[in-house]
């Protein structure tokens, strides 16, 4: 069957894109990502590409579409979130669901998480499909609902239900990372390869309950209540993780006398803390790359206001470097918190962790093509993302939605924050490098 070439035109604007994809409102919870899933299908429709809506819930669906290449290369995975963050009570300066262009920027809630990332992807899927590009291999493109509370609808179910949608991927590109971020002067491309990996424990005081209207002392609030401000005072120890390592030789290599020598004494665990305090805020921004993390956020305990609890527990949400598992974490945590306090994880299920750097290279290439004074660094990201779930299937994720971003322009501080806004100029910059990626990935 001969299908009739589209006309120049239809090829997609990456930026109207995103604003159209703004305009749906796909906070999650809900979620509610059908209408934003059916506006991206009847897109790639105009460019005569077919793609398949499916869920387990017809309101929360994910859409996938493939063209075929030449069998060359194993399928190129892209993969983006439609779903966003909520924005309640946050001071935004402009409507957050309007999508409006201004002073060169795109604005509203999902501009740089991630609907300006599945802008990107559809303009280089499509141009790739209108210019007849010469794939390598098969790309599947991934639109996936509920990234951010789970990925409940969207990845966890897809590679649990659908596995066969993505047979033979051993490479994915989604988020998070690409983005360039300044230090010292020179500018890098943080290029995520791999991700830590979240486990909830449960801390338990206990003591003698009581009469509200007696002394009492060493209860089990008091007893919790050392626990979390010892842990607050005491850093976990610190590791040098393998990416971790990578990231800091990229960037030190890069950098003049004596900054490099400066950097590579991160890699010194005896040295490691003291060192990112010197760093200042971005020493407490790399901080998490270097040990696990444990916050308090759920405190339970009490139910009358005259007696004394006999038991308090602490919810903490722990965030584990990739290749550890939950009793490394635990004997961390017990070292810290005495035999007053009983710890245990809870329903942590280990995520493989695949790690294979195949493309690394070629992806840096791309970078040093159109901003060559620039260098590419591999990162961990101290978060999970929908990358855990394709890991499942053995799929090695690359978050790489690169964007050439004013220095001046703190990316992490504007993801999840009100006025989330991406340059125009970033998201072309973005799509033209995932059209390259396109005409070139490989085994
Ligand atoms: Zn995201």
């Amino acid at each position: 069957m001969t299908i009739p070439l589209p006309k120049a035109s239809e090829r997609i604007h990456v930026a109207e894109l995103l604003q159209e994809l703004i305009r749906f409102d796909t906070t999650n919870p809900p979620g509610n990502e059908r209408e934003c899933a059916v506006h991206c299908q009847e897109a790639l429709s105009r460019a005569g590409i077919s793609s398949n809506l499916i869920g387990d819930d017809p309101n929360r669906v994910n859409l996938i579409s493939r063209l075929r290449g030449d069998g060359k290369a194993p399928p190129l995975l892209l993969y983006g979130h439609i779903d966003v963050v909520p924005t309640a009570a946050q001071p935004w300066d402009v409507p957050p669901f309007e999508g409006r262009l201004l002073d060169g920027y795109v604005w509203g809630r999902g501009a740089l998480d991630m609907k300006g990332g599945v802008a990107m992807m559809m303009d280089a899927f499509v141009r790739a499909h209108l210019e007849g590009v010469n794939l390598p291999g098969d790309v599947i493109l991934a639109l996936v609902s509920d990234e951010e509370a789970g990925g409940h609808t969207g990845a966890a179910w897809l590679t649990d239900a659908h596995p066969e949608l993505f047979e033979g991927a051993r490479y994915a590109v989604g988020e998070f990372g690409g983005f360039s971020k300044s230090y010292r002067g020179r500018k890098f491309y943080m290029v995520q390869v791999a991700e830590k990996q979240g486990c909830r424990v449960e801390a338990i005081a206990r003591g003698p309950g009581g009469h509200g209207s007696l002394v009492h002392h060493d209860t089990a609030p008091t007893r919790m209540a050392e626990f979390l401000v010892k842990l607050d005072r005491t850093a976990l120890p610190f590791h040098i993780h393998p990416v971790t390592r990578m990231m800091v030789e990229a960037m030190s290599n890069t950098l003049p006398l004596p900054d490099s020598a400066f950097l590579k004494l991160l890699l010194n665990p005896a040295l490691t803390g003291s060192m990112l305090r010197r760093m200042g805020p971005v020493g407490k921004e790399m901080e998490p790359l270097f040990r696990h993390t444990a916050n308090a956020t759920i405190i339970n305990g009490g139910e009358k206001a005259n007696v004394i609890p006999s038991e308090v527990t602490v919810n903490l949400d722990c965030r584990m470097l990739p290749g550890y598992d939950a009793e490394d974490l635990l004997g961390e945590l017990q070292a810290i918190a005495g035999p007053a306090i009983e710890l245990r994880a809870v329903n942590f299920q280990p995520k493989p962790w695949i790690f294979n750097m195949g493309m690394f290279d070629t992806l840096a290439g791309i970078i040093s093509e159109q901003d060559p004074d620039a260098v590419s660094a591999p990162m961990l990201m101290p978060a999970g993302t929908d990358g855990r779930h394709f890991a499942q299937l053995g799929i090695q994720t690359y978050g790489w939605m690169p964007m050439n971003l004013p220095a001046e322009f703190d990316f992490l501080k504007t993801i999840h924050a009100a006025n989330e806004r991406v340059p125009v100029s970033a998201l072309e910059f973005g799509a033209e490098a995932l059209y390259r990626l396109l005409q070139r990935f490989h085994e």
